[in-house]
């Protein structure tokens, strides 16, 4: 096999305690998948399906990053999630990750009916922890928080999720593909807000790894 010129690097994620990569497939998301945040976005609770979209792999970045204010926005939001990673063997481990959003390019795709790429899919849009295994780990009991240059922004559970993590695995195996390799982020919960240059985010899941990045 030859290429024409060389292919981009794989990317892939640090797990928890070991030196082995976690190689990353393709980014999967959910949304509208807190009851608090489908309210605060204007959505109806009752007709409220989950609403799959997906972020290229090369948007990943690790924590401790420095995010560049991205163009053509006025209004970037932080979404505080939990990502599933998925392994050989089903779920491989969980981080903490947050859905970096261009809402006002948002807001205009859906007044058009138009994808969300834009709005989603940008460069350094998916900052995200490492990845600590799944084992021994409670993840539906655990608290999950944003916090913005300290103070608390947004705060929910896990079990708060419209749709479970098993849910959301299912309907992605049946519907779409899902294989080793493959990251959900599975939706936050209310409290999203404007994020300017020189703040400080910081997610944090109990019992993962924080994801912290600063707006530069
Ligand atoms: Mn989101």
């Amino acid at each position: 096999m030859t290429y024409a010129f060389p292919p981009p690097e794989s990317v892939s994620l640090a797990i928890s305690g070991e030196r082995a990569k976690f190689p990353v497939r393709r980014v999967y998301c959910i949304g509208k998948n807190y009851e608090g945040h489908v309210k605060e976005m204007g959505g109806d609770i009752a007709r409220s399906q989950p609403i799959f979209f997906t972020k290229a792999a090369e948007t990943l970045v690790p924590s401790g990053t420095d995010i560049l204010f991205p163009p053509n926005t006025d209004n970037l939001h932080y979404e505080i999630e939990l990502v599933v990673a998925i392994g050989p063997d089903g779920i491989f481990g969980y981080a903490a990750g947050i859905d970096l959003t261009r809402r006002d390019i948002q807001s205009e795709a859906k007044r058009m009916g138009a994808p969300w790429d834009r709005a989603k899919n940008f460069r350094q849009s998916a900052p995200c922890s490492k990845i600590t295994r799944a084992e021994n780990i409670d993840i539906q009991s655990a608290q999950i928080i944003l916090r913005k240059n300290g103070e608390i922004m947004q705060s929910g559970r896990i079990s708060d999720m419209i749709w479970s993590i098993d849910e959301i695995i299912t309907r992605l195996t049946n519907d779409m593909d899902l294989q080793p390799g493959d990251l959900i982020f599975t939706g936050t919960p209310k409290g999203v807000g404007p994020a300017i240059i020189g703040d400080e985010l910081c997610g944090e899941i109990q019992g993962l790894e924080p994801i912290i990045i600063r707006v530069i």
